[in-house]
């Protein structure tokens, strides 16, 4: 996409509690912002009407019948036969035709991508991923997800799920996952999975910064969890670098924020990879929580590092 050609662009980034919207000019100025809780206990329709709702009101921001695309990240994915949501934490998405439904009550096209998708193009565009070639884009969060951006387009794929390495079962005697499969990815390096591994191993309800915070005053569980956690993140990203030798890497999600990972879960990185000398970057991000609206809105226009 040419910037001249450049429509003034909302973004939606629908999360399981929060949804946000943005409103940029051509030049990516922001024009308009607006945070609201996702009513998720209220069923797939107040969700609908509640993300038709924001754009509405950030549309209200230009002229009368000025043109403006509209991009839409979301916690999982649409197939690409159906138009059914699938795979989306937000479970009450699944099965629901949500891109045709907003498309409806809006009258105009929508593009809807997967968040892990929007958070990568943001990071290429304007973060940490910035003049990458090959980028791949990690979320480690409640869950793990992950996006590829190829000569600045963010890769899709035939089934919508490039980037997907949250479940890639790595461990078949691993914890099962609710994909169907054992040892994935999510179930190891992810908050929800290293809560669920704890929980199995002491019977003890704790949360992943609990962990992460008791491991740093030497409790032994929890730095032996701490531990297991740094070294199986070495071990997935040590695999996933060996297959695709990216130019970046770049980590999001609530999990991005621990400094080990930086320092000693690059160590691990580091046994794992199938070289001697590392030198993929492996960067925290720069956008924060930003990079999902911005990541929608650059969707909407094309889903391209310009
Ligand atoms: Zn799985």
């Amino acid at each position: 996409m040419n910037i001249s050609q450049a429509l003034p662009a909302i973004g939606i980034d629908l999360g399981g509690t929060k949804t946000e919207s943005i409103l940029l000019s051509v030049d990516d100025t922001v024009l308009f912002r607006e945070r609201k809780p996702t009513p998720r206990h209220d069923g797939y329709e107040a969700i609908v009407n509640s993300v038709v709702e924001m754009i509405n009101h950030a549309a209200s921001r230009l002229s009368t019948d000025a043109p403006y695309t509209v991009g839409i990240g979301i916690p999982g994915s649409v197939d690409e036969k159906t138009g059914f949501v699938r795979n989306a934490n937000s479970t009450c998405l699944i099965g629901h035709p949500l891109k045709a439904d907003i498309e409806r009550l809006l009258s105009r096209p929508v593009k809807v991508r997967n968040d892990a998708d929007c958070f990568t193009l943001a990071e290429c565009r304007a973060g940490a991923g910035e003049g990458g070639n090959l980028v791949f884009g990690v979320i480690m969060g409640t869950g793990c997800g992950g996006g590829l951006s190829i000569d600045g387009v963010v890769r899709e794929g035939p089934h919508r799920i490039a980037g997907e390495w949250g479940h890639y079962s790595v461990d078949p005697q691993g914890a099962p996952c609710y994909c169907g499969n054992q040892g994935c990815v999510e179930t190891l390096i992810s908050g929800s999975g290293v809560e669920a591994a704890f929980f199995r191993e002491y019977g003890q309800n704790i949360s992943m910064d609990a962990i992460v915070s008791h491991a740093r005053t030497g409790e032994p569980r929890c730095l032996k969890t701490f531990n297991r956690f740094l070294d199986d993140f070495g071990r997935c990203l040590g695999g996933l670098i060996s297959i695709l030798d990216p130019d970046v890497v770049v980590l999001g999600g609530g999990l991005s924020n621990i400094d080990e990972i930086y320092s000693e879960g690059i160590e691990r990185v580091k046994n794992y990879v199938f070289h001697d000398h590392l030198r993929t970057p492996i960067l925290k991000n720069r956008l924060g929580d930003s990079a999902g609206v911005f990541g929608a809105a650059w969707i909407g226009q094309g889903g391209q590092v310009l």
